[in-house]
Protein backbone atom coordinates (compact mmCIF):
# COMPACT_ATOMS: atom_id res chain seq x y z
CA UNK A 1 0.00 0.00 0.00
CA UNK A 2 1.38 3.35 -0.76
CA UNK A 3 1.60 5.75 1.45
CA UNK A 4 -1.20 8.20 1.15
CA UNK A 5 -4.13 5.42 1.00
CA UNK A 6 -2.17 4.33 4.02
CA UNK A 7 -2.50 7.57 6.43
CA UNK A 8 -6.34 7.28 5.57
CA UNK A 9 -6.78 3.81 7.25
CA UNK A 10 -4.65 5.42 10.22
CA UNK A 11 -7.35 8.56 10.04
CA UNK A 12 -10.21 5.83 10.10
CA UNK A 13 -8.86 4.37 13.09
CA UNK A 14 -8.36 7.61 14.84
CA UNK A 15 -11.86 8.76 13.75
CA UNK A 16 -13.68 5.46 14.88
CA UNK A 17 -12.08 5.39 18.06
CA UNK A 18 -12.48 8.66 19.38
CA UNK A 19 -16.48 8.56 18.23
CA UNK A 20 -16.78 5.51 20.38
CA UNK A 21 -15.12 6.69 23.02
CA UNK A 22 -17.30 9.69 23.22
CA UNK A 23 -20.39 8.18 22.36
CA UNK A 24 -20.47 4.91 23.23
CA UNK A 25 -22.51 2.01 21.44
CA UNK A 26 -22.63 4.66 18.56
CA UNK A 27 -21.29 2.07 15.95
CA UNK A 28 -24.07 -0.55 17.38
CA UNK A 29 -27.07 1.61 16.96
CA UNK A 30 -25.92 2.35 13.38
CA UNK A 31 -25.61 -1.14 12.78
CA UNK A 32 -29.15 -2.38 13.62
CA UNK A 33 -30.59 0.61 11.29
CA UNK A 34 -30.45 3.88 9.11
CA UNK A 35 -33.42 6.10 9.42
CA UNK A 36 -32.25 9.29 7.39
CA UNK A 37 -34.52 11.97 7.10
CA UNK A 38 -32.85 13.30 4.65
CA UNK A 39 -31.48 12.31 1.09
CA UNK A 40 -29.35 14.99 -0.67
CA UNK A 41 -28.19 14.68 -4.71
CA UNK A 42 -25.21 16.94 -5.00
CA UNK A 43 -22.26 17.41 -7.04
CA UNK A 44 -19.49 14.57 -7.02
CA UNK A 45 -17.23 17.90 -6.49
CA UNK A 46 -14.85 17.20 -3.22
CA UNK A 47 -15.59 20.42 -1.77
CA UNK A 48 -19.35 19.90 -1.19
CA UNK A 49 -19.36 17.63 1.46
CA UNK A 50 -23.44 16.40 2.43
CA UNK A 51 -22.55 15.18 6.26
CA UNK A 52 -19.95 18.37 6.74
CA UNK A 53 -22.25 20.92 4.88
CA UNK A 54 -25.08 20.43 6.96
CA UNK A 55 -23.84 19.28 10.29
CA UNK A 56 -25.33 15.68 9.80
CA UNK A 57 -23.61 12.44 11.44
CA UNK A 58 -23.62 8.76 9.79
CA UNK A 59 -27.23 7.58 9.41
CA UNK A 60 -29.00 10.99 8.99
CA UNK A 61 -28.52 11.66 5.23
CA UNK A 62 -28.69 9.49 2.11
CA UNK A 63 -26.30 10.80 -0.61
CA UNK A 64 -26.82 10.49 -4.51
CA UNK A 65 -23.52 12.58 -6.11
CA UNK A 66 -22.75 12.69 -9.92
CA UNK A 67 -20.96 15.14 -12.13
CA UNK A 68 -23.17 18.74 -11.70
CA UNK A 69 -26.27 17.43 -10.01
CA UNK A 70 -28.09 16.30 -12.66
CA UNK A 71 -31.04 14.12 -12.24
CA UNK A 72 -32.34 12.42 -15.80
CA UNK A 73 -35.60 10.76 -16.22
CA UNK A 74 -33.79 7.51 -17.67
CA UNK A 75 -30.73 7.57 -14.88
CA UNK A 76 -31.01 4.09 -13.19
CA UNK A 77 -28.71 4.43 -10.53
CA UNK A 78 -30.20 7.94 -9.43
CA UNK A 79 -33.72 6.72 -9.47
CA UNK A 80 -33.27 3.56 -8.05
CA UNK A 81 -31.64 5.31 -5.37
CA UNK A 82 -34.16 7.81 -5.13
CA UNK A 83 -36.95 4.90 -4.85
CA UNK A 84 -34.96 3.59 -2.07
CA UNK A 85 -34.72 7.05 -0.22
CA UNK A 86 -38.56 7.52 -0.45
CA UNK A 87 -40.09 4.25 -0.36
CA UNK A 88 -37.90 2.02 1.94
CA UNK A 89 -35.74 4.90 3.98
CA UNK A 90 -38.80 6.92 4.03
CA UNK A 91 -37.06 10.25 3.61
CA UNK A 92 -39.07 13.24 4.73
CA UNK A 93 -37.18 16.03 2.56
CA UNK A 94 -34.77 15.59 -0.59
CA UNK A 95 -32.23 18.57 -0.94
CA UNK A 96 -31.18 18.76 -4.55
CA UNK A 97 -27.93 20.69 -3.82
CA UNK A 98 -25.64 22.61 -7.05
CA UNK A 99 -22.94 25.12 -6.32
CA UNK A 100 -21.34 27.81 -7.48
CA UNK A 101 -18.14 27.47 -9.46
CA UNK A 102 -19.48 23.93 -10.51
CA UNK A 103 -16.58 22.74 -12.97
CA UNK A 104 -19.53 20.67 -15.02
CA UNK A 105 -22.03 23.46 -15.28
CA UNK A 106 -18.78 26.14 -16.71
CA UNK A 107 -17.94 23.20 -19.37
CA UNK A 108 -21.13 23.14 -20.26
CA UNK A 109 -22.07 27.04 -20.56
CA UNK A 110 -18.14 27.19 -22.47
CA UNK A 111 -18.66 24.34 -24.48
CA UNK A 112 -15.40 22.83 -23.10
CA UNK A 113 -14.73 19.37 -24.35
CA UNK A 114 -13.34 17.33 -21.35
CA UNK A 115 -14.05 13.83 -22.18
CA UNK A 116 -17.00 10.89 -21.98
CA UNK A 117 -18.55 13.89 -19.66
CA UNK A 118 -19.73 16.23 -22.43
CA UNK A 119 -22.48 13.77 -23.09
CA UNK A 120 -23.90 13.95 -19.44
CA UNK A 121 -23.11 17.62 -19.19
CA UNK A 122 -25.37 18.04 -22.32
CA UNK A 123 -28.32 18.49 -20.03
CA UNK A 124 -27.01 21.19 -18.77
CA UNK A 125 -25.93 22.99 -22.11
CA UNK A 126 -29.54 22.09 -23.27
CA UNK A 127 -31.11 23.95 -20.10
CA UNK A 128 -28.62 26.64 -20.85
CA UNK A 129 -30.26 26.81 -24.67
CA UNK A 130 -33.79 26.58 -23.29
CA UNK A 131 -33.14 29.73 -21.27
CA UNK A 132 -30.74 31.91 -22.82
CA UNK A 133 -33.15 34.55 -22.97
CA UNK A 134 -32.47 34.23 -18.70
CA UNK A 135 -28.76 33.97 -19.44
CA UNK A 136 -27.19 35.06 -22.53
CA UNK A 137 -27.57 38.87 -21.53
CA UNK A 138 -25.96 38.75 -18.18
CA UNK A 139 -21.88 39.42 -17.30
CA UNK A 140 -20.27 36.12 -17.74
CA UNK A 141 -19.59 35.35 -14.32
CA UNK A 142 -23.25 35.87 -13.51
CA UNK A 143 -24.19 33.64 -16.48
CA UNK A 144 -22.23 30.88 -14.44
CA UNK A 145 -24.15 31.30 -11.19
CA UNK A 146 -27.40 31.67 -12.83
CA UNK A 147 -26.81 28.59 -14.64
CA UNK A 148 -25.76 26.58 -11.98
CA UNK A 149 -28.69 27.69 -10.15
CA UNK A 150 -31.20 27.27 -13.11
CA UNK A 151 -30.22 23.45 -13.32
CA UNK A 152 -31.01 22.89 -9.62
CA UNK A 153 -34.15 24.24 -10.34
CA UNK A 154 -34.95 22.03 -13.17
CA UNK A 155 -33.24 19.10 -11.25
CA UNK A 156 -36.07 19.58 -8.42
CA UNK A 157 -38.37 19.27 -11.37
CA UNK A 158 -37.02 16.23 -12.41
CA UNK A 159 -37.16 14.55 -8.96
CA UNK A 160 -40.61 15.77 -8.73
CA UNK A 161 -41.97 14.79 -11.92
CA UNK A 162 -40.21 11.20 -11.39
CA UNK A 163 -42.61 8.40 -11.09
CA UNK A 164 -41.03 7.49 -7.73
CA UNK A 165 -42.81 10.83 -6.17
CA UNK A 166 -45.22 11.08 -8.53
CA UNK A 167 -46.45 7.78 -7.08
CA UNK A 168 -45.44 8.71 -3.39
CA UNK A 169 -47.50 11.96 -3.10
CA UNK A 170 -50.33 10.12 -4.84
CA UNK A 171 -50.70 7.58 -2.05
CA UNK A 172 -50.61 10.45 0.63
CA UNK A 173 -46.53 10.17 1.69
CA UNK A 174 -45.19 12.88 3.03
CA UNK A 175 -42.22 14.13 1.30
CA UNK A 176 -40.73 17.33 -0.15
CA UNK A 177 -38.42 18.37 -2.31
CA UNK A 178 -35.99 21.60 -2.02
CA UNK A 179 -33.43 23.36 -4.40
CA UNK A 180 -30.54 24.54 -2.88
CA UNK A 181 -27.25 25.95 -3.81
CA UNK A 182 -24.26 25.70 -1.89
CA UNK A 183 -21.45 29.29 -2.56
CA UNK A 184 -17.63 27.78 -2.07
CA UNK A 185 -16.74 31.43 -1.58
CA UNK A 186 -18.37 30.95 1.53
CA UNK A 187 -19.75 27.85 2.90
CA UNK A 188 -23.09 28.67 2.53
CA UNK A 189 -26.24 27.37 1.71
CA UNK A 190 -29.21 29.18 -0.41
CA UNK A 191 -32.48 28.39 -0.58
CA UNK A 192 -33.76 28.73 -4.21
CA UNK A 193 -37.46 28.99 -3.21
CA UNK A 194 -38.67 25.81 -5.02
CA UNK A 195 -39.88 23.50 -2.74
CA UNK A 196 -42.50 21.31 -4.11
CA UNK A 197 -44.16 19.03 -1.25
CA UNK A 198 -47.52 17.90 -3.58
CA UNK A 199 -47.85 16.84 -7.24
CA UNK A 200 -50.33 19.86 -7.90
CA UNK A 201 -48.04 22.61 -6.93
CA UNK A 202 -45.02 20.82 -8.99
CA UNK A 203 -45.50 23.43 -12.14
CA UNK A 204 -46.70 26.85 -10.37
CA UNK A 205 -43.71 26.46 -8.12
CA UNK A 206 -40.79 25.99 -10.90
CA UNK A 207 -42.39 28.52 -13.07
CA UNK A 208 -42.40 31.03 -10.40
CA UNK A 209 -38.94 29.68 -9.23
CA UNK A 210 -37.72 30.27 -13.24
CA UNK A 211 -39.30 33.89 -13.09
CA UNK A 212 -36.82 34.63 -10.30
CA UNK A 213 -34.18 35.13 -13.49
CA UNK A 214 -35.82 37.93 -15.75
CA UNK A 215 -35.49 37.93 -19.88
CA UNK A 216 -33.48 40.54 -21.75
CA UNK A 217 -36.81 40.99 -23.41
CA UNK A 218 -38.84 41.01 -20.67
CA UNK A 219 -40.03 44.55 -20.08
CA UNK A 220 -40.76 44.02 -16.45
CA UNK A 221 -41.19 40.29 -16.80
CA UNK A 222 -44.96 40.70 -18.46
CA UNK A 223 -44.23 38.38 -20.76
CA UNK A 224 -43.33 35.64 -18.98
CA UNK A 225 -46.85 34.61 -18.87
CA UNK A 226 -45.99 31.95 -21.94
CA UNK A 227 -43.47 30.25 -20.12
CA UNK A 228 -44.45 26.34 -19.50
CA UNK A 229 -42.74 23.40 -17.84
CA UNK A 230 -42.88 21.27 -20.74
CA UNK A 231 -41.60 23.73 -23.34
CA UNK A 232 -38.31 22.94 -24.57
CA UNK A 233 -38.41 26.64 -25.45
CA UNK A 234 -38.31 29.20 -22.93
CA UNK A 235 -39.27 32.04 -25.08
ZN1 LIG B 1 -19.87 20.68 -9.35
Amino acid sequence: MTPEPKILFEHNRAWAARMEHERPGFFTRLMAQQRPRYMWIGCSDSRVSANEITGLEPGEVFVHRNIANVVVHSDLNALSTIQFAVEHLKVEHIMVVGHYGCAGVRAALQGTRIGLADNWLRHIRDLKLRHRKRIDHLPPEQQEDVLCEINVIEQVGNVALSTVLQDAWERGQKITVHGWVYGLRDGLLKDLHVSMDDAASVVDTFRAAIKQYPRSTDGGGASDADTTFDSLDDD
